[in-house]
This record gives structure tokens, C-alpha cells and sequence, in this order.
């Protein structure tokens, strides 16, 4: 049985028009609802209002309606990892079996916040542990922004307008393929630029593809946020084998993509992520087609140490040898970054985040929801995750990954 809790709708993810239609829905006069989509963008967006009974230059009955129609409630927070190098790292949940992460990475005067798209991935990259989970479902606008909201909150980083934000920069580059949750993407993303809301500018929000070409030029224009592709390799054979969607979109045209992305100049350059494998794609001669692949583009290249997981198939390049790849990126022309791991001890690095959500049928949904689980359905469902067995295993039921969603 639905309570009061569930029924009420969530204002949090829509857009003006849709917040418009539901505050008329809900009884707010035509005359008054502008002002009044004015006023909450500004509560939930710049102050971050949790609740309503906080909107204190709202009237009471105003307050009320809001209060019996709808919620801001954020997704519940299952855990929160804090790394020795001071990396946050959260397990969110929304639902029975919808959990999913979000990381936030302090620098000097920056703090970037990694954004999940999808609980689960139906990528398959071979070196990403996310890869090893399979899709569940794709996460909605409130979901996706439920991950900036609660770490603004855990940060005490209201209101969004203030110097000296903790928040400064959004990339996708959470679980999931943004491009294949194209619609929901946009929606939250929109909410993050828009001035008058969370207020990051489209330079300070990244999205990354594993190269869904088809959608690259929508998601400049109709996104605008900077643009990073996970190359990883300058071969097909070698891109067949560790990133399975080249087979579909190969490189050439990703390439192209690329050199038409709408926006793209030297002063809002397209970041081309490369992770270094020892002995598959991290040879001399894979730096020197690098730079003539990229050529003409205006581009930065990020070279990503490979952070392992329980299980992974790869080991890191060696250190000396991601020096003299990136020298020779840089001698080329290229800033070359090589992004420092962050929050590997929590598990929190690019590629090592996964959830322990599996997807389950709607009929054993509802029977978990409705009572105790059938035993049948929890060997399934164990079935369908393909979980790191033996020690490693251990070492994540100890405290690195999440728990088993209830
Ligand atoms: N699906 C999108 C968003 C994920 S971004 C994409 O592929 O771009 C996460 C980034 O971390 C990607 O560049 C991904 O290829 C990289 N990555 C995945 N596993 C990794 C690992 N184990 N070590 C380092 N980087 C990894």
C-alpha cells in the first residue's frame, strides 16, 4: 500500500514549465505561479531548502499546500567512505535495489564531485569495474542531482551563490554511460548551469562518453557542458577488445564526431581520457599514433593510471613508462595530466565504483516489497551479479563497496 510518504511528487529534477504545471495542479493561482516557481527554484537551488517548513518568507498556507502535494526528499545515504587523502565517497540509495555512488575529490581551491548516470553499466569496458555490474536502470533527474544535493549538504555548501564553493566542478563520470540516459542527463544538467539554480558554468561540467557517437553532436548542443571520450586505445583491435563499444562506433568515428562537436575551440578543449595498461596500450608507438589521431582537434589528453579492483584483468603501466608516454604527448603539443588516483583505499579511483544493486524481475520486486524475500528470488538475483569472489570478496564486505541492497 502507497503511504502519504510516497505519494507525494518530488519538485526536485523539474524543469521551470513542469514545476509551473505541477503548482497549478496543486491548486496555485495563474496569476501568482511564476513568483512562486521563482521562489522555490531559489530555495531548492541556491539555499538548498531540505524542507518547507524552512521557506520562511513563503505564507503558511502556502507552505502547507507545498507540504500535503510534494517532497525534497534526497536519496538515502547507505554509507559515507571518507580516504585518507581526504576523497568523500557515497552509497546512495533511492529505492529497493537502486543504490548507486557518488565520489567528490578535494583539491587545491577545487572540489569535483563524480556523478553516477546509471546504476550498473551495459558497457562491459574490460579494465572498469562498474563494467562488471550489470545494468539495473538508468537514474532520474532527481537521482542524478540527489548526488550534488547531498553532498552539498554533507560539505555545508549552501547557498550555491556564496565564494568559495566546495563544489566547484560536476563530471559524469560516475557509474553508467551518460549518453544512454540522454533525456535524465540533460534534465539535471540543465538544473546544475542554469545561473539562477546550482549556478556551475558549462566549463565546470564534464561529460563523458565511452563514445556514443550517434548522440556526441545532440549532447553539445542541446547539453553544452565540455566534452571528455574514453579513447583508451588508438587501435580498433586493441579498442574492440577493452572498450566492447567500439565495435559498434569505431574509432574513426568517434574521431569525427569529435572534430564537429559543437563548441569545441582551443579555449574549451576536448579532454580524450587514456588509461594506462601495462603491455596493451601504453607503447611508444601507441603515444606517437595518439597525437596524430588527435591532430587538428582542440584537445587535452588525461592519462589515467589503471586502479585496480578485486579481479581485474590489467595491471598498471609502470611509472617510468607513463612518464615517457606523456612526454611525448606533451612534446607533441598536448597538455598530458596524469590524474592522480584518489580514494583508491575506499574504492572511490576512476573505474572502481559498483554498487551491489542486481536488476530483479517487477514480480519478485513487489513480492521483496511486500514481504519476506523467497529464497529462489535471492539466488537469482545473487545469479545475475557477477561478484569478486574468495578474499577479495571479503575486503569489500568489509567496508570498501556497499552493502546488499535490503
Ligand atoms: N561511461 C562513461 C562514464 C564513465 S567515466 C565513460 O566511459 O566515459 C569513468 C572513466 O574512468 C572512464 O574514462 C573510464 O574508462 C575510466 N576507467 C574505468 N575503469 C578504470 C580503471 N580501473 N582505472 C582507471 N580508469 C578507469
Amino acid at each position: 500500500m502507497p503511504t502519504s510518504e510516497n505519494i507525494r511528487t518530488s519538485l526536485i529534477g523539474l524543469d521551470r514549465e513542469a514545476l509551473k504545471t505541477a503548482l497549478i495542479a496543486a491548486g496555485v493561482s495563474q496569476k501568482s505561479v511564476a513568483m512562486r516557481v521563482n521562489q522555490l527554484w531559489n530555495w531548492i537551488y541556491v539555499h538548498g531548502a531540505r524542507d518547507f517548513a524552512s521557506m520562511t518568507n513563503l505564507a503558511k498556507d502556502f507552505r502547507t499546500l507545498l507540504e500535503n502535494s510534494f517532497t525534497l526528499e534526497r536519496p538515502q545515504i547507505v554509507t559515507a567512505q571518507v580516504s585518507e587523502d581526504g576523497t568523500r565517497k557515497w552509497l546512495l540509495k533511492t529505492g529497493a535495489g537502486i543504490e548507486f555512488e557518488t565520489v567528490y575529490i578535494p583539491e587545491e581551491g577545487r572540489g569535483t564531485l563524480c556523478v553516477s548516470s546509471q546504476v550498473g553499466c551495459t558497457l562491459n569496458c574490460r579494465f572498469c569495474h562498474t563494467g562488471t555490474q550489470k545494468l539495473v536502470r538508468n537514474l532520474n533527474p532527481d537521482e542524478i542531482l540527489g548526488q550534488l544535493l547531498i553532498a552539498k549538504d554533507a560539505l555545508d555548501d549552501w547557498p550555491s551563490t556564496a565564494p568559495g564553493r566546495k563544489v566547484t566542478n560536476i563530471v559524469m563520470m560516475g557509474m553508467g554511460e551518460p549518453l544512454y540516459n540522454f533525456d535524465n542527463v540533460k534534465a539535471a544538467l540543465a538544473i546544475v548551469m542554469d545561473g539562477d539554480a546550482l549556478a556551475l558554468s558549462k566549463r565546470r561540467v564534464t561529460l563523458s562518453t565511452a563514445g556514443v557517437v550517434p548522440m556526441i553532436a545532440r549532447a553539445g548542443s542541446e547539453i553544452g557542458s565540455s566534452l571528455a571520450i574514453s579513447l583508451h586505445a588508438v587501435r580498433d583491435e586493441i579498442r574492440d577488445a577493452i572498450v566492447p563499444i567500439n565495435k559498434k562506433y569505431p574509432i574513426a568515428e568517434l574521431i569525427e564526431a569529435c572534430r564537429t562537436y559543437p563548441g569545441a575551440s582551443n579555449a574549451r578543449r576536448i579532454t580524450f581520457e587514456y588509461v594506462m595498461l601495462k603491455g596493451v596500450n601504453d607503447s611508444i608507438a601507441d603515444a606517437r599514433a595518439l597525437v596524430k589521431l588527435v591532430a587538428g582537434i582542440p584537445a587535452k589528453i588525461n592519462l589515467i593510471p589503471f586502479n585496480p579492483w578485486p579481479g581485474a584483468p590489467y595491471e598498471c603501466s609502470d611509472w617510468s613508462q607513463i612518464e615517457k608516454f606523456a612526454e611525448i604527448v606533451n612534446r607533441a603539443g598536448y597538455a598530458s595530466p596524469v590524474r592522480t588516483p584518489r580514494g583508491r583505499d575506499i574504492m572511490a579511483a576512476c573505474g572502481q565504483l559498483k554498487s551491489e544493486s542486481v536488476k530483479v524481475s517487477a514480480a519478485a520486486r513487489a513480492a521483496r516489497e511486500a514481504g519476506p524475500v523467497d529464497p529462489r528470488e535471492q539466488t537469482k538475483a545473487a545469479s545475475q551479479s557477477e561478484r569478486p569472489e574468495g578474499e577479495a570478496m571479503d575486503k569489500i564486505q568489509s567496508g570498501q563497496l556497499a552493502r546488499m541492497p535490503q
